[in-house]
């Protein structure tokens, strides 16, 4: 078990098939985690991910018949849980738009070599649902939540976020036990900043970790400007005025955060420095989106169709076959190579992230 003590729920499965050696790319990394993509839309508008002006009512997201159905969603997992994945994050867009989600968290929870099953939302569809995720087999869920101050969380969720059912859902969260809960925080210079101590303090002593991300040039629609970035460091000397840290080790190898624990015991939090500390020796993460595609790298420009494959036929072991290929030759490491001179241009098409979450 590689992080946080976990209560397995229920699974009948009671001898897991022993764990596959790991399928390594190209740069000998493991493919331990796959992010899957429900579907593309979202009931927010964060500029930095998907901008009103670009997405506004009448933009087309994928049609029913273009995203993958439960069945073929569970197929690649499987099939990705027998190469050694262990864990699977559940994504969007928004995920909780999905009405039925659980059904869905069902049939993965019990998938042999499933170890740690989780879900990223901006929380605002959360709270009514929490207990029932729970039930369902989710363990854990991570928050995107900007700002506490309720004029910049409306600007940063682009004028549709509702703070208050944002906190109503991480509260529901916290009791269902879906933990440990994580905030994830994209920290951008002059627009939330400095409101970052004030969200530390809010949530610490609470068990819940903060993490606070350095903005990224994702997709290719946020206007990403390097000056925009607040690095980690400076973040940390900031925290360090008010509150004494420690830096602690991973939980496992591929884990993105760089943790710090409060000195005087109030619990810890994290850092994920895409872009000053860039982490691309053990990512261990592969992407699909919810029209079938399997990516490798956030940053990809292109992904593999699987949906093909999966309506013509293909059998497990040809997909096993095609996700072995497809890790074999991965190599990417697209922060470590970034040059912010040519990411603040754009021109390099990337995928959006909206459609492999982040
Ligand atoms: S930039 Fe790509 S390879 Fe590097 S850590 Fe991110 S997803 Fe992994």
């Amino acid at each position: 078990m590689h992080n946080t003590p976990m209560t397995m729920r229920s699974s009948p499965d009671e001898n897991p098939s022993p764990q596959p050696t790991p399928l390594a790319d190209a740069l000998h990394r493991p493919m331990h985690d796959l992010r899957i993509s429900l579907l593309d839309q979202c009931n927010f508008r964060c500029p930095y991910c998907m901008p009103e002006a670009e997405f506004h009512s009448e933009y087309e997201f994928l049609k029913r018949q273009q995203r993958l159905t439960y069945d073929e969603i569970v197929r690649v997992a499987r099939a990705a849980s027998r190469l050694g994945v262990s864990k699977i994050r559940l994504t969007g867009g928004e995920p909780l738009l999905d009405k039925n989600v659980c059904d869905l968290i069902e049939r993965i929870a019990v998938l042999p070599g499933v170890e740690d099953l989780a879900l990223t939302t901006n929380g605002a569809l959360l709270a009514p649902i929490a207990e029932k995720l729970a039930l369902a087999g989710l363990q854990r869920v991570t928050i995107s939540l900007d700002s506490l101050d309720k004029e910049i969380f409306r600007i940063m969720s682009g004028g549709r976020g509702d703070l208050d059912a944002v906190l109503a859902g991480i509260k529901a969260a916290d009791a269902a036990g879906l933990g440990p809960i994580k905030i994830n925080v994209v920290v951008q210079k002059s627009v939330n900043d400095d409101g970052v101590l004030d969200l530390l303090e809010h949530f610490r002593g609470t068990g819940i970790i903060v993490r606070l991300i350095e903005f990224m040039d994702v997709g290719n629609r946020n206007g990403w400007r390097l000056n925009q970035v607040v690095p980690s460091r400076e973040l940390l000397a900031r925290i360090q005025k008010r509150w004494p840290m420690r830096a602690i080790g991973k939980n496992y190898p591929g884990e993105v955060a760089r943790r710090y624990e409060y000195v005087d015991g109030a619990g810890e939090m994290g850092f994920i420095s895409s872009v000053t500390a860039p982490f691309c020796g053990d990512c261990s993460r592969a992407r699909l989106s919810a029209d079938g595609k399997l990516y490798t790298c956030l940053f990809a420009n292109q992904g593999t169709d699987l949906r093909e494959s999966l309506r013509n036929g293909a059998d497990d072991d040809e997909l096993q076959q095609i996700l072995t290929s497809i890790w074999l030759q991965r190599a990417d490491r697209y922060s470590e190579l970034r040059r912010p001179e040519i990411a603040e241009h754009h021109v390099l098409q990337k995928v959006e992230m909206y459609r492999i979450g982040g």
